[in-house]
C-alpha cells in the first residue's frame, strides 16, 4: 500500500478502493492538495474569498430565549445559515476551486443528488468564471426541477443521467467517467466529507474553519470550552468541520445527530461504498440499503470515514432524532429566536432540546446551525398541513 493511501485511513476507515486510472489522478490530487494547503499564498487568497464572498466570519449567536425556554445549559448557535447561499457547503466549494485554480483546471464537475451541492458548486463557478457541468439522476432532476432552474440561471450545465437507477449513485458514476477521460482540464468538487482519499481529508481541511471559529469566539464570550457541539450527519462535512477543533479537547462533548430512517452510524456495518470504506445500512443481500429523509441532505446510506473511526472509538456520540421531533424544532426555534433552520440543521436542535435540560445552567453547548431553512418551508407547510387532515 503507498503512503497516500495510509495517509487516508481513519482506524480501519477510509482509504480509496477505484481502479488504477482513477487513482493516478487522486494521487496527484493528493500531492497538489498537501503542495498548496499551508502554502501563505493559498492562505490569504482562500481567506479574501471566506471574507469577501462567503460573508465570513459568521456570529456564534446566544439562543437567549431557547435557552429560558429549556432550563438548562447555555445555547449557542454557529450560523452557518448565514452564508452565502444559506449554508455550510459553500466553504469547501471555495476551497477546492481555489485549489482546482492552482493545479490549472478550467472545468469543475460535480454530482449533486437533491441539488444544494450543485447550486453550491455553480455558485462559486460563476464568480470564479469556470465551466461547470453538474451531473444528476434524471430521477432527481425532476423533483428538483427549480434546483436544476437556479443552476442553470448561474451558467451551469446540468446533466440529467439516465442509466441505471437514474439517481444520486449513476451520477457519480457519470462523473468519475467524464473525470477519468477529462482529468487534464477538469476538477471533480466532492460535497461532502465521503469519497476516496483524498476528498474526507481535503473536505475536513476546509470545513474546519467552522470550529475554528467557534472555538476563539466560545473562549471570547464564555471564557471556557463549551461542555457539547452537536452538528447534524448526512455524509458529515459540517459535523466533521464543526468538531474538527475539539477533537483534542476531552472535555467536549462531541455529538453528530442523524434522521432514524437514515442512522448509517446507529445501524450501520463496514464496508465499501463509492470507493472507500466506511460504516453503511446494508439490506439483507447486502446491497446498500435506499434511506428516507424529509431533509434531503441527509438522505446517504454511507458516511464519512473519520465519523465512522470517531464512533468506532468512541471519541463522537451518535444519535438519532424522528420526522416528529425535526419539525417541533424547526417551529421551535423559528418562534423563539426567529431563525428558520433547514430541516437538516433542525436535526441537531431537536437532540439538543433532550440534552440541554439535564445539563445545568453554568455549562454550554454549541448547535452548528448548518444551513437556512427557507429552501424547506413549503415542505414543511404541506408537512403539517396533511397532520391537520390526519
Ligand atoms: C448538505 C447539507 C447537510 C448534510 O451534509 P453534511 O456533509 O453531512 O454536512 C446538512 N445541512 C445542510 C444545510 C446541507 O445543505
Amino acid at each position: 500500500m503507498s503512503e497516500q493511501q495510509q495517509q487516508g485511513y481513519f482506524g480501519e476507515f477510509g482509504g480509496s478502493f477505484i481502479p488504477p486510472e482513477l487513482q493516478e489522478v487522486m494521487d496527484y490530487l493528493s500531492e497538489q492538495f498537501n503542495k498548496y494547503k499551508d502554502d501563505p499564498e493559498f492562505k490569504n487568497e482562500l481567506n479574501y474569498y471566506l471574507k469577501e464572498y462567503v460573508g465570513r466570519e459568521n456570529p456564534l449567536t446566544f439562543a437567549e430565549q431557547l435557552t429560558k425556554e429549556w432550563g438548562g445549559a447555555k445555547v449557542y448557535l454557529k450560523r452557518e445559515d448565514l452564508n452565502h447561499t444559506g449554508a455550510h457547503k459553500i466553504n469547501n466549494v471555495v476551497g477546492q476551486i481555489l485549489l482546482a485554480k492552482r493545479m490549472g483546471a478550467k472545468r469543475i464537475i460535480a454530482e449533486t443528488g437533491a441539488g444544494q451541492h450543485g447550486v453550491a458548486t455553480a455558485t462559486a463557478c460563476a464568480m470564479f468564471n469556470m465551466d461547470c457541468v453538474i451531473y444528476m439522476g434524471a430521477e432527481d432532476t425532476r423533483r428538483q426541477a427549480l434546483n436544476v432552474f437556479r443552476m442553470e440561471l448561474l451558467g451551469a450545465k446540468v446533466v440529467a443521467v439516465t442509466k441505471g437507477q437514474a439517481r444520486l449513485k449513476d451520477a457519480v458514476d457519470e462523473a468519475l467517467n467524464d473525470l477519468v477521460q477529462n482529468y487534464k482540464n477538469t476538477f471533480y468538487l466532492l460535497g461532502s466529507a465521503v469519497g476516496p482519499h483524498p476528498f474526507p481529508t481535503m473536505v475536513k481541511h476546509f470545513q474546519s474553519i467552522i470550529s475554528e471559529e467557534s472555538k476563539r469566539q466560545i473562549l471570547e464570550k464564555e471564557g471556557k470550552l463549551p461542555d457539547a457541539v452537536l452538528a447534524c450527519v448526512g455524509g458529515g462535512s459540517n459535523a466533521i468541520g464543526a468538531f474538527a477543533h475539539y477533537l483534542d479537547e476531552p472535555s467536549v462533548r462531541l455529538i453528530g445527530v442523524e434522521p432514524d430512517q437514515a442512522a448509517t452510524l446507529t445501524y450501520g456495518v463496514p464496508s465499501v461504498i463509492h470507493g472507500f470504506k466506511c460504516l453503511v445500512l446494508l439490506d439483507e443481500e447486502g446491497n446498500p440499503k435506499p434511506t428516507y429523509s424529509i431533509a434531503a441532505g441527509l438522505d446517504y446510506p454511507g458516511i464519512g470515514p473519520e465519523h465512522s473511526h470517531l464512533k468506532v472509538n468512541g471519541r463522537a456520540e451518535y444519535v438519532t432524532v424522528s420526522n416528529e421531533e425535526v419539525l417541533a424544532a424547526f417551529q421551535e426555534l423559528s418562534r423563539t429566536e426567529g431563525i428558520i433552520p433547514a430541516l437538516e440543521s433542525a436535526h441537531a436542535v431537536a437532540h439538543a432540546k433532550k440534552l440541554a435540560p439535564t445539563m445545568s445552567k453554568d455549562q454550554v453547548i454549541i448547535i452548528n446551525l448548518s444551513g437556512r431553512g427557507d429552501k424547506d418551508v413549503e415542505q414543511v407547510f404541506e408537512m403539517l398541513k396533511n397532520d391537520q387532515k390526519a
